[in-house]
């Protein structure tokens, strides 16, 4: 049987400032319950991609002028980012983005703000602490003084406080150790099996991104060039020369 599709991005163009032509017409399908990935190198499109689904185009002057973008039959495009959320569909932005003065489990709970029933947001921080013990251990220190690892969680967790059930994770890995990395790959992996979150992210560690996803989609320059079940991908050698060594 075949899942049905979430996110359906059909031949998207993006400009930024006017002029500035960055997505190129790209296609994408998010399958119901998988992990799919969006691969290449720096400036390949991914964030953008990322963004253009989230409606966090704006922030940067950019916008979607050509194609469109579905969330289960249904046309996104012009919804907020605030809509997305009610709706179930999160972004963890790249660079972790915790907010440095407050603590763990004040970040995770900016992440409620769109709920009043306090046994709900309690129960939904213990969710999050029993996926990142870590936090749990790191609730009551400011974010600035945590690692790179616990604030990529934080995010993760912040987002996980929404009751997502598309969640858009932008570069996981990046800045962290390899040691690190796998760590937050097993709990998205964790969250996809058990929450029944679907993910798409963007990576440029085509290795570990493909060792957790179902599908990958590899751009280049504002296209997508190869995509394909993950273990194809991985087996591939144009993918093996060109991708495997990045990250
Ligand atoms: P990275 O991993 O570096 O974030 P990426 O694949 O996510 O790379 P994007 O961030 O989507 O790539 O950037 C794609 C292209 O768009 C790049 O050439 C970048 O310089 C350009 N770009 C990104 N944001 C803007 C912006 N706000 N204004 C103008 N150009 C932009």
């Amino acid at each position: 049987t075949t899942p049905n599709i979430v996110l359906n991005v059909n031949g998207i163009e993006v400009i930024y400032n006017h002029v500035i032509l960055v997505l190129k017409g790209v296609s994408l399908n998010v399958p119901e319950g998988k992990i799919a990935a969006v691969l290449g190198g720096n400036g390949a499109g991914k964030t953008t991609t990322l963004r253009a689904i989230s409606n966090l185009l704006k922030a940067e002057r950019g916008e979607v002028t050509k194609g469109s973008i579905e969330l289960r039959g249904d046309r996104i495009e012009n919804l907020t980012p605030a809509d997305l959320v009610n709706r179930g569909v999160v972004q963890v932005m790249e660079g972790r983005h915790c907010f440095a003065h407050l603590t763990i489990e004040e970040n995770l709970l900016t992440g409620s703000y769109t709920r009043t029933d306090k046994g709900e947001i309690a129960a939904n921080l213990e969710k999050v602490y029993n996926y990142f013990p870590r936090l749990k251990t790191r609730r009551t220190s400011q974010a600035a003084y945590t690692s790179g690892g616990e604030q990529q969680m934080c995010a993760i967790g912040r987002a996980l406080m929404t009751n997502p059930s598309v969640m858009l994770l932008d570069e996981p890995s990046m800045g962290l150790a390899p040691q690190i990395v796998e760590e937050v790959f097993e709990i998205v992996k964790d969250l996809n099996t058990k929450e029944k979150v679907t993910f798409l992210l963007a990576e440029q560690n085509t290795n570990m991104a493909l060792r957790y996803a179902d599908y990958g989609y590899i751009m280049e320059s504002g296209r997508i060039v190869m995509d394909g079940a993950a273990a194809d991908l991985r087996n591939n050698e144009d993918v093996k020369e060109f991708y495997l060594g990045m990250g």
